[in-house]
């Protein structure tokens, strides 16, 4: 049994040879390699959770709302507070996790014969999901300084004719915003050459110093914002992901949505969580704040740090052949660890609390007396 391997099934042949996605999960005392938001959830959200449940527990003989329309209501509220844009739930659609509306997206949008570009480095579940689908992936362009390069992008998309373009602002990992002119401008690109869905993944929004692009929807039906509660809302355990885009765009994915893909138990979670913005919009300030001093203490000590409106950084630069991996394993070395993205020269780490981060920079700190 344990002698055969993937590659021994009759796996399609896009799948052979691959990986998973694997960020390592590894027990270590200060864990900053994943974006999460490191504030456990309060007290009374926790207990409002458990009331919340419970009530829903005693139907769960029942398949759930299939259109979570109490979940998209309070979604699409909690969308127009913090943007001054007028969203309505039938500009909602949810589902577990950003990275399945992403999949769901590529399903309606993608798929078989069609293709979708990124501009990479960034989010690696874009092709990841892409390769699930059967859309086939370009690897767009970015600038030396992980900025998009507006003629360049233009000129992929001109050339590729792409189906689907993701643009991720703030970008993973790089953690630098994309200006919301060129969005606009690779929005019309995209229109011209072919019309394409245009996805603008902010999972990060909430942690910028720059607004919501939500305003841009108006009168662009082939453009959608994706959006999750695993950041800004300290819900990564919850799996809870939303889009903001024309209704038709909500129709459409729910051509290819599972029935009842949204557990009971989820939905009365999330709308838990959802009262509770004020205080979870709280700990996005005080990370806030504690992301602009690591890029402080980061440059401070010497190294290099790309313009950061995510809860992470990019920082560097490690010389040399696996000169990135070799900084990471010292920093895990002393109990602190980041994430190595494969990106030469770059490591990226997650905005913890403070004595979480005072572990990471006196680790970083060691680590550059010891190089100079
Ligand atoms: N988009 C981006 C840019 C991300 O970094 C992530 C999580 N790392 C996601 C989407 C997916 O988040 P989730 O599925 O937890 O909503």
């Amino acid at each position: 049994m344990s002698d055969v391997r993937i590659d021994d099934l009759p796996v399609r042949d896009e799948l052979r040879g691959k990986s998973p996605y694997g960020a390592p999960q590894l027990d270590v005392p200060v864990r900053l390699n994943t974006n999460e938001n490191p504030y456990p959830l309060p007290e009374p959200l926790v207990e409002r959770i458990a009331e919340r449940v419970r009530d829903v527990a005693r139907d769960l003989n029942r398949y759930p709302d299939r259109d979570a329309v109490e979940l998209r209501t309070q979604l699409a509220r909690y969308l127009t507070d913090t943007s001054g844009h007028e969203v309505g739930p039938a500009h909602v659609w949810a589902a577990n996790g950003s990275n399945e509306v992403i999949q769901q997206l590529l399903q309606t949008f993608g798929g078989p014969g069609r293709t979708a570009i990124g501009f990479e480095p960034s989010y690696s579940m874009h092709a990841l999901i892409a390769r699930g689908t059967g859309t086939g992936w370009i690897s767009g362009p970015r600038g030396e300084d992980f900025g998009i390069d507006l003629a360049a992008a233009e000129q992929a998309i001109a050339q590729h004719k792409p189906d689907v373009v993701f643009i991720t602002t703030p970008n993973n990992p790089t953690g630098n915003a994309v200006p919301a002119e060129t969005v606009l401008a690779l929005y019309e690109a995209a229109q011209a050459a072919k019309p394409s869905m245009v996805v603008v993944d902010e999972a990060y929004v909430e942690f910028s110093h720059g607004a919501s692009l939500l305003p841009l929807l108006d009168g662009r039906p082939h453009l959608v914002i994706s959006r999750t509660m695993s950041k800004a809302f300290g819900a990564a355990g919850l799996r809870l992901g939303y889009l903001a885009a024309h209704p038709a765009v909500v129709d459409a994915v729910q051509l290819v949505r599972l029935p009842y893909h949204l557990s009971a138990v989820t939905q009365a979670t999330a709308l838990a969580a959802l009262e509770h913005t004020d205080t979870l919009l709280g700990y996005v300030e005080q990370l806030k704040a504690e992301r602009d001093r690591l890029v402080a203490e980061l440059r401070a000590t010497g190294y290099e740090v790309v313009e950061s409106d995510a809860n992470f950084v990019q920082f560097g630069r490690f010389d040399g052949e696996g000169g990135a991996h070799a900084a990471w394993r010292k920093i895990l070395d002393r109990g602190v660890l980041v994430r190595d993205n494969g990106i030469p020269g770059w490591l990226r780490v997650s905005a913890g609390t403070p004595e979480e981060n005072d572990a990471f920079l006196d680790a970083v700190r060691e680590l550059k007396k010891e190089q100079s």
